[in-house]
C-alpha cells in the first residue's frame, strides 16, 4: 500500500491547510518537551511571526533513563492545544501508549510515532484506526525496508495519512548524535508515494549542523524539516544542548527559507 508502483501520484496530507507533500518545504518546529504554557507560547509566537503553522512538542517523552523528565502527559497536550488555538497552529505530538491515542485526538492534529516505537506494532495498528495524520519516525536501527513496512502497518489498518520522517540512524560515528541518512529521502520518495520529512535536530544533535543539513535535505527533495526550538535551551528539561533559541531559530529560517523551491 505504501508503494509508488501501486499509487504513482504523491500523497498530499492536509494539516490545517498546510499541504504536506505538495512540493513545498514544510517546517515542524517547537520544543523537545512541553515544559510550561509560557515556554510553548514563546516558541509559538515566534513561529507565527515566521509564518509557520506546524507546532511540535513532546508531552509523553520516551527517555533513555527512567530518572529523566518524562513529560507532562495530557497536561502537556492541553498546553499545546491552548497555545496552538491562540495562534491558529497545528499540534504535532508523540503518543507512546496505544491506550492514550483516543483521548489524545482531542488535542493533537498529527500523531507522532517516535523512533523507539517504529516497530511497536500495537501502536502502529492503533494509529491506523484513527482519522488523523501520523508522522512516523524511522527507528534508529531500522532499515529503509523495515521503515516502509512500519508505514504499511498503519495504512493496512485503515489510515493512509502517513508522513515519513528520517531522523538519523545509529552508526559507529560519534561526531553526530546519529548519522543522517540523507539518501533515505530520495529512496523513500521513489519507493513510496508518502511525504518524507527530515529531523535535523535528532539526526545531528548539533546546533551548528542544522542549517547545512536542512539545506541538504531540501536540495535532495524532502517535503519538510523538523527542528527543536526552546526559549532558553540552557534550562531545557530534555535535549538541552541541541535546541535552538528564538534568535537562532530566526537565523535558521532566514538561511534555510531562501532555498525553498518546488521540486
Ligand atoms: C522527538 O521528536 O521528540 C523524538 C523523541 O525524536 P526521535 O523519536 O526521533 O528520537
Ligand atoms: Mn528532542
Amino acid at each position: 500500500l505504501v508503494s509508488r508502483k501501486r499509487k504513482p501520484e504523491n500523497t498530499v496530507i492536509n494539516v490545517k491547510g498546510e499541504l504536506i507533500g505538495d512540493g513545498n518545504t514544510h517546517f515542524v518546529m517547537g520544543p523537545c518537551a512541553v515544559e510550561s504554557y509560557e515556554q510553548v507560547r514563546e516558541v509559538a509566537k515566534s513561529m507565527k511571526e515566521q509564518g509557520l503553522t506546524l507546532l511540535r512538542g513532546g508531552a509523553f517523552k520516551p527517555r533513555t533513563s527512567p530518572y529523566d523528565f518524562q513529560g507532562l502527559g495530557f497536561e502537556g497536550l492541553q498546553i499545546l492545544r491552548k497555545v496552538a488555538d491562540e495562534f491558529n497552529l497545528a499540534v504535532v505530538s508523540e503518543i507512546l501508549n496505544p491506550n492514550d491515542l483516543e483521548k489524545a485526538l482531542d488535542y493533537v492534529d498529527v500523531i507522532q510515532i517516535g523512533a523507539r516505537n517504529m516497530q511497536n506494532f500495537d501502536l502502529l495498528k492503533a494509529a491506523g484506526s484513527v482519522n488523523k495524520p501520523v508522522l512516523l519516525k524511522r527507528g534508529m536501527s531500522a532499515t529503509i525496508e523495515e521503515f516502509m513496512y512500519a508505514a504499511e502497518y498503519i495504512i493496512s489498518s485503515g489510515n493512509d495519512q502517513v508522513i515519513l520522517c528520517e531522523r538519523g540512524i545509529r552508526t559507529y560515528e560519534k561526531a553526530t548524535r546519529n548519522t543522517l541518512d540523507i539518501s533515505a529521502v530520495p529512496i523513500l520518495k521513489k519507493e513510496t508515494h508518502l511525504p518524507v520529512m527530515v529531523d535535523v535536530t535528532h539526526s545531528t544533535g548539533r546546533k551548528d549542523l542544522l542549517v547545512p543539513t536542512a539545506q541538504a535535505a531540501i536540495a535532495i527533495g524532502t517535503d519538510g524539516i523538523m527542528a527543536e526550538v526552546h526559549p532558553d535551551p540552557a534550562v531545557a528539561l530534555s535535549d538541552s544542548a541541541q535546541q535552538m533559541d528564538i534568535e537562532e531559530f530566526n537565523e535558521f529560517m532566514d538561511k534555510v527559507r531562501p532555498n525553498q523551491f518546488i521540486h
